[in-house]
């Protein structure tokens, strides 16, 4: 295997644009307005490390295929490197970085022990078998090495990946010949399957918290959920039990858009129907009989009283924003929207749930995911649906009040909560040497 490990501090390597041009206003946005300390700020606009793989896989007709794989660690100063791998042809190391950035501000927000890391391979994971999947992962986890550990840096599923894949992940690193490795170290990632270690309800925590935190929002409207009708981008884990939950309180789901098909109907989706659907179908939308098929075009301009983003990063854009009716965007996916459309929608009245807070539920039950196999324990569904909703909302109410004492946007407001945490764990520690 080749492994590159770029310490981008010490090579001060010139950051990329596109996502991490999106991270990096918003951070110093947020670093202005709280007068972060002059030198945390140099530590934060940058990645702490950054590993590039690349490995050859034996694909099932015989013939050999290279991967690049990336892990790329932000920051550790509250604790272990904590994010996602995802499976997707935009992952590269500036989607890799500006991800990384995201579950720094995510993690502390939340108030957990964890730091910010994230990473992938850049593939259409629709291409392979679970045969050649289950071998790239193999070797994607064998080339990162003890770049991952369970008190070093957490891998957990993104887009593309699941609880199979962590399965996968967590085998080949206790098959180690090294006893340091060997056994105990499930929590090497978490979202794994719960025969092997893994958390009742993880797989619908992300979702459960992007409900959550728009119930939370109506509520502080005085509203509820009830007839409010919404729309979802991305009908994978997060996008499909986002709208179980909000459909389950009377919300109306009235349109979905994935890679395959964006469908409407303005008398409801019915969420289990498309689901079924949606898993007969291998996960496209596309031929639903229940909705009409539109443009995709037409998507982010529908009349409704929520969007939620569930897909990936930057899609609504300066290009979009305008069009937008709803006045609720709840940002299920990181980094949904870029800075320019954010300036649009601000100005038009749009609120946004920002995704370091929005879709925080998922990191959250990793959590305890994490703790549960620390602690030797297991949880059950009712204990960790408490737990969390306990947590999310102690992050929604900082958030929304510091957000409305200082007349500022939620996602600047996360931000400062977020960063101050960082501040002070620098502050008190110091710097090595
Ligand atoms: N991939 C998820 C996120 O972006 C979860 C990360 C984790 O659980 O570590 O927040």
């Amino acid at each position: 295997m080749n492994a590159t490990i770029i310490n981008n501090k010490k090579t001060g390597k010139k950051v990329a644009q596109g996502m991490m041009q999106n991270v990096l206003e918003q951070f110093n946005s947020a670093a202005e307005y709280i007068d972060l300390h002059r030198d945390i700020q140099k530590i934060l606009k940058i990645t702490n490390n950054e590993i590039v793989v690349h490995f050859p896989v034996k694909m099932d007709d015989g013939t050999v295929e290279v991967f690049t794989g990336y892990r790329v660690q932000h920051n550790n100063a509250l604790g272990p490197y904590k994010g996602g791998l995802r499976y997707h042809p935009t992952v590269d190391i500036d989607a890799a970085r500006a991800l990384a950035m995201w579950m720094t501000w995510k993690t502390s927000l939340a108030g957990l022990p964890f730091g910010g890391g994230k990473g992938g391979i850049q593939l259409d994971p629709y291409k392979y078998s679970n045969a050649e999947l289950e071998r790239i992962t193999r070797r994607f986890t064998y080339a990162l090495g003890d770049n991952i550990g369970p008190e070093h840096d957490i891998p957990a599923p993104d887009v593309n990946t699941n609880s199979q894949t962590m399965a996968w992940i967590a085998d080949t690193y206790m098959s180690s010949q090294l006893p340091a490795k060997r056994s105990n170290n499930q929590h090497v990632v978490t979202g794994k399957p719960d025969g092997i270690g893994g958390l009742e309800g993880r797989d619908r925590a992300t979702g459960y918290g992007v409900y959550i935190t728009i119930k939370k929002y109506l509520q502080n409207q005085n509203e509820t959920l009830k007839n409010k009708t919404f729309i979802v981008q991305g009908f994978g884990n997060v996008g499909y039990w986002a709208s179980k939950f909000l459909e389950d309180e009377g919300a109306v789901l009235i349109a979905v858009q994935d890679a395959s098909a964006t469908l409407y109907n303005s008398n409801g989706i019915e969420v289990n129907s498309l689901n079924d659907y949606n898993y007969i179908n291998e996960n496209r939308i596309a031929g639903f009989p229940h909705a009409e098929m539109i443009e995709k075009e037409e998507f982010f301009s529908i009349n409704c009283n929520i969007i939620i983003p569930a897909a990936l990063g930057n899609q609504i854009t300066q290009e979009n924003a305008s069009g937008i009716k709803a006045k609720l965007i709840a940002e299920g996916a990181n980094g949904p929207i870029d800075n320019e459309a954010e300036k649009i929608l601000i100005a038009n009245g749009v609120d946004i749930i920002p995704d370091i807070l929005c879709n925080s539920g998922g990191v959250i039950a990793s959590y305890f995911e994490w703790l549960q196999n620390r602690n030797g324990e297991h949880w059950s569904l009712d204990k960790t649906l408490v737990k969390l909703n306990q947590k999310l909302e102690e992050s929604f109410n900082k958030v929304y009040t510091y957000s409305q004492e200082e007349s500022i946007d939620m996602r600047k407001a996360a931000y400062c909560i977020a960063i101050k945490r960082i501040e002070k764990a620098y502050i008190q520690r110091g710097i090595f040497p």
